[in-house]
């Protein structure tokens, strides 16, 4: 299989979503998909790594222009994913990972039915308590929500394809697994008509 794979990888706060995903983009393999977003920057975010932070204006104008693969509205902001730089990336041969929560990953399944579907998810629910909470950073009244949230995300788990669980201290495992069901399914042979035709002329 020449092209990359697009893999979407959502998990709720706690999940470690970023920190698995962190260990995949050390590779060459492996692109991150920098989403725009109408939201504000917040603290050690850097404009065109993190997200590409632009105003609700033109984040309207290039969704008008067919700019981004899918986009949604998310506790009162806009985030998308451009276009152009998912399809340079696939062309390139690497895969693109793409961070985005469950709207966005129905959608862009929907759109493009060879693209892999990763739920990331704590051990369970009382595990992703007791991380928001070991955190100490953040308000009671946010850690309810993102919990709240959580509970909702979780019953989309059928739209997804596989579902990696984060166990405290695995990560680097966890990613690894990741690896792997991006290895098996670039192997498949759905995903690599005429092997016998290219093999003979090789
Ligand atoms: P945060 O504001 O915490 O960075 O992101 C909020 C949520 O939006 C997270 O679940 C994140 O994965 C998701 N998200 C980030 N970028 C995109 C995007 O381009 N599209 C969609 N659908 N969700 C996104």
């Amino acid at each position: 299989m020449k092209k990359g794979l697009l893999v979407v990888v959502s998990g709720p706060a706690g999940s470690g979503k970023g920190t698995v995903d962190a260990h995949l983009l050390k590779r060459d393999d492996f692109v991150y998909s920098v989403s725009a977003t109408t939201r504000a920057p917040r603290p050690g975010e850097v404009d065109g790594v993190h997200y590409h932070f632009i105003s609700v204006e033109e984040f309207k104008e290039r969704l008008e222009r067919g700019d981004m693969i899918e986009y949604t509205q998310y506790c009162g902001n806009f985030y998308g994913t451009p276009k152009k730089e998912a399809e340079e990336v696939l062309a390139s041969g690497r895969n693109l990972i793409l961070e985005i929560e469950v709207e966005g990953a129905h959608n862009v399944k929907a759109k493009y039915p060879e693209a892999v579907l990763i739920l990331l998810l704590p051990p369970s629910y009382s595990v992703q308590e007791q991380r928001l909470r070991g955190r100490g950073t953040e308000t009671e009244e946010k850690i309810l929500e993102r919990l709240a949230a959580a509970r909702q995300e979780v019953t989309f788990a059928n739209d997804y394809d596989y579902i990696v669980y984060n166990y405290d201290g695995k990560d680097a495992d966890a990613a690894e697994e990741i690896l792997h069901i991006v290895m098996a399914e670039k192997a498949a042979i759905s995903r690599n008509p005429n092997v016998a035709e290219l093999y003979l002329k090789g």
